[in-house]
């Protein structure tokens, strides 16, 4: 792996500003004075002892002082697997449940990341159950899963605001959509669904597709709706949307441990084969 992350670390550059949340920061602040909002997240998944898990609770909780003092429009995102998920249930949800309340009393809203399908129930239960004492909360629904269009559903009832994804994480096929066309379907099945029956939610992709279609279908419903993408990747489009008077929330990453969030990055690149000649110099 030695060559291929060294070159990784030099490609993740584009997606993480840097290790320290003061990275992520400076980012935001770049980003706001082109009139993008931004999603801080900070780095680390999959934990499974319970120091490290409030190691990051405390992370998110000086984030979130310091986002409220700096007065910029900043969400932040948070990870199941980061907030003790893998550990159990009661452990997370009081973490999250920690987060979010600390986030209300600054008035930061908070989303929930979607992980691999195996944690997709619990982030649900413990997304609902917090929807029903805070209204700062959001969460992810990944258009790969077939489960997702109900999911969406039961969430959209609750009252809760989505943020639409198209999926990260390789999932196995009889719960999961695996080409192209069909995860493109149910994302446009589900934002229908939304833009029928939600009033805020969130078009997260970089899919210019997808873009022209929810603000076509925008002018017809006129919901609260904002634009998600990715630090470092379709920059202009960003722009464009923005420009065109849209809310566009840039995802920015921040941590030492980057290598996880940029392998997945790396992958759903537009060429992989040419990304691997290119860094391999071949
Ligand atoms: C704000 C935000 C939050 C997210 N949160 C989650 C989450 O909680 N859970 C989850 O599973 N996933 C999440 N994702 C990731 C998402 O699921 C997809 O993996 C990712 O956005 C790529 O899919 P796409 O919608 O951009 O469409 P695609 O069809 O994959 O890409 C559309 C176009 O975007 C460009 N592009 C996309 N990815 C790259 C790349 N890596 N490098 C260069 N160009 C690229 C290419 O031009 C491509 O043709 C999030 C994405 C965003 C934008």
């Amino acid at each position: 792996m030695g060559i291929i992350e060294d070159k990784l670390r030099i490609l993740a550059g584009k997606w993480v500003p840097g290790p320290r949340k003061d990275d992520a920061i400076k980012r935001a602040k770049e980003l706001y004075a082109k009139n993008q909002k931004s999603t801080i997240n900070y780095i680390k998944e999959h934990i499974t002892d319970k120091q490290s898990v409030k190691k990051v609770v405390q992370k998110y909780i000086s984030l979130l002082s310091d986002v409220h003092m700096k007065t910029l429009d900043c969400d932040i995102a948070v990870k199941p697997t980061q907030l003790g998920i893998c550990i159990n249930y009661n452990l997370f949800n009081s973490n999250y449940e920690k987060i979010v309340s600390f986030a209300e009393k600054y008035r930061i809203f908070v989303w929930t990341d979607m992980e691999n399908s195996v944690y997709a129930n619990a982030t649900i239960k413990a997304y609902l159950a917090a929807l029903k004492r805070h209204k700062n909360v959001g969460i992810a629904i990944q258009s790969k899963l077939k489960r997702s269009y109900h999911d969406a559903k039961l969430l959209v009832k609750a009252g809760g605001t989505i943020r639409l994804v198209k999926g990260a994480y390789k999932e196995n096929s009889n719960i999961a959509y695996t080409k192209r066309r069909q995860v493109d379907a149910n994302y446009i099945r589900i934002m229908k669904y939304l833009f029928r029956n939600s009033k805020k939610f969130m078009i997260a992709t970089h899919d210019k597709k997808m873009i022209c279609k929810a603000i076509a279908i925008q002018k017809k419903y006129k919901r609260n709706i904002s634009f998600g993408m990715l630090n470092g990747i379709r920059g202009r489009l960003a722009e464009e949307t923005a420009n065109k008077g849209y809310e566009t929330r840039i995802y920015i990453p921040y941590g030492k441990e980057w290598f996880a969030f940029a392998w997945r990055r790396f992958m759903e690149g537009v060429n992989v084969v040419l990304i691997i000649r290119s860094m391999l110099n071949l």
